[in-house]
């Protein structure tokens, strides 16, 4: 399967859609969708109804998954939205670099 190059934890530049120049902490990622939770980014209104007769719905804003080609990882020693260079090892890790200051992002 494909590998994303960007994981849960990683801090992302947000460059298309109504968040973009915003950034945000990767919550989820779904490999098979290409697709990314951030958190608090691509809010979605959710209606939810009343738990109890009588009761009160509402309307909840809750992350939605956006496309990964939206995102940039932003590096962690370099603080800059960098594109990803991924590399073998040679004990076969795999290890992702910045591609602007080309430290090893974990
Ligand atoms: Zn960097």
């Amino acid at each position: 399967m494909f590998k994303l190059k960007v994981k849960t934890g990683d801090s992302v530049l947000i460059r298309v859609g109504k968040d973009r120049g915003k950034t945000g902490k990767v919550l989820r990622v779904f490999p098979r969708e290409g697709r990314l939770l951030v958190e608090g980014r691509n809010l979605v209104k959710k209606h939810v109804r009343p738990r109890r007769a009588g009761g009160k719905g509402q309307r909840i804003e809750v992350p939605s998954p956006m496309p990964v080609a939206r995102v940039m990882l932003v590096c962690p020693s370099c603080q800059k939205a960098t594109r990803v260079a991924v590399q073998r090892t040679p004990e076969g890790r795999r290890e992702r670099h910045c591609k602007k200051c080309q430290a090893v992002i974990p």
